[in-house]
């Protein structure tokens, strides 16, 4: 499996590198044909795939510099391991040349080019926004992983295609044990596959459906491995934006990852704000003392029952839940990463009373909630 893996994240950074080339090539005959002009200031466009291939490259070599010095250190220790032994100089001989073979082996895994076709699909375990989350078998080496299928015309039809890029390539990157791990993607025509690592324990979101509510030390477990995941993208510089339970996956042994960097759009609030603004000053009434509107008075039990029924419907609509996105991601006003650890107040609020805080009985109504 970790073989493996290290061979999935090369293949990936050749494949990143090829198409960073590509786009570069065509970017700048695209400049050439219109402005001849060698004063003329390259385009944002152009400054963009400039920065993308720059980088491409570097991490193409930084890893084969990686993996060459990590192939020295291999031999170096069994080399060091047999001279302590008690190993015959033939025996020795053999060992080294066996090494050898594996790594050759190894490296030509590396170049093969993975493709849908070498996965046998299996159980259907996601159904989401861009498409379908499968386990699946490699074929050649019987290993279980979970793949993504996006469907690239949605993907385009909603302008996400950069946003997915950027935030696969983070993905990657991120080596973290909070992390959910990214072994390789690939595409064909109709889609692009994520072969991720699978994590057989469910999500969040299941757990707590079923649960109702936790106790105080499971709760606290939980939101702790969450904060572990925040702060290990956070280092990266990155935001997630949309922490929630469904995207919070249990291991085999009750582990907590996070998952799905952002191939959700989350939903789009930006007109929200000033209509409904004035909605909610006209009708102060309709106001509670918190600045919540006023929903239907339901018991806990109630509410608990109430959210149970529309969960699931909720997290495979197209827009998602809101009930855990921070107010200024939601009216795109720029955000900071102060936005995640209020996705986690409110999945705590979840986890200790059964419903999330903002919850209302319409998306559009938990946005107002959320806003004001
Ligand atoms: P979406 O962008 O559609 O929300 P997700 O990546 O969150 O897609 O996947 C949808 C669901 O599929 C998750 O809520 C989870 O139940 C399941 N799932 C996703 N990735 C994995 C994985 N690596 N292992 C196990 N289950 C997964
Ligand atoms: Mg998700």
């Amino acid at each position: 499996m970790e073989s493996t893996g290290c061979c999935f994240n090369r293949l990936k950074s050749r494949g990143k590198l090829k198409s960073a080339k590509k786009k570069d090539t065509a970017g700048n005959e695209k400049e050439g044909s219109k402005a001849p002009n060698s004063e003329e200031a390259p385009s944002n466009v152009t400054r963009q795939k400039v920065a993308a291939a720059k980088q491409y490259i570097e991490n193409h070599y930084k890893k084969q510099m990686k993996d060459l010095q990590e192939r020295k250190e291999r031999r170096n220790v069994l080399e060091k391991k047999l001279a302590d032994a008690e190993v015959s100089e033939e025996e020795q001989d053999n060992l080294l040349k066996y090494l050898e073979k594996k790594e050759t082996e190894y490296m030509r895994l590396q170049r093969h080019k993975m493709g849908a076709d070498d996965f046998e699909p299996l159980t259907m375990i996601g159904k989401g926004a861009f498409g379908e989350v499968r386990i699946c078998r490699e074929k050649s080496t019987g290993h279980v992983y979970a793949m993504k299928k996006l469907k690239k015309s949605e993907m385009l039809r909603r302008g996400q295609v950069e946003h997915v890029k950027a935030e696969r390539n983070l993905l990657a990157e991120v080596d973290s044990n909070c992390i959910v791990k990214l072994y390789c993607s690939f595409q064909d025509e109709e889609y692009l596959y994520l072969i991720m690592e699978y994590l057989p324990g469910g999500d969040m979101m299941t757990l707590l459906m079923r649960k109702d509510t936790l106790t105080e030390d499971e709760a606290r477990f939980y939101v702790g491995e969450t904060v572990l995941a925040i702060e290990s993208i956070h280092k990266h510089n990155y935001i997630h934006r949309d922490i929630k339970p469904d995207n919070l996956l249990l291991d085999r042994n009750g582990h907590m990852k996070l998952s799905d960097f952002g191939l959700c759009k989350p939903l789009d609030c930006s007109n929200l704000q000033e209509k409904d603004f004035s909605v909610a000053n006209n009708l102060s009434g309709a106001l509670q003392s918190n600045g919540c509107a006023a929903a239907p008075k339901r018991t806990q039990q109630e509410q608990l029952q109430h959210w149970q029924r529309n969960r699931r419907m909720l997290a495979y609509s197209t827009v998602g839940t809101p009930d855990y996105i921070a107010p200024e991601v939601l009216l795109k006003k720029g955000y900071g990463m102060e936005c995640d650890w209020w996705s986690i107040g409110a999945i705590m609020y979840e986890m200790l009373v059964g419903y999330p805080p903002f919850y209302s009985d319409d998306p559009m109504s938990t946005c107002r909630k959320v806003i004001l």
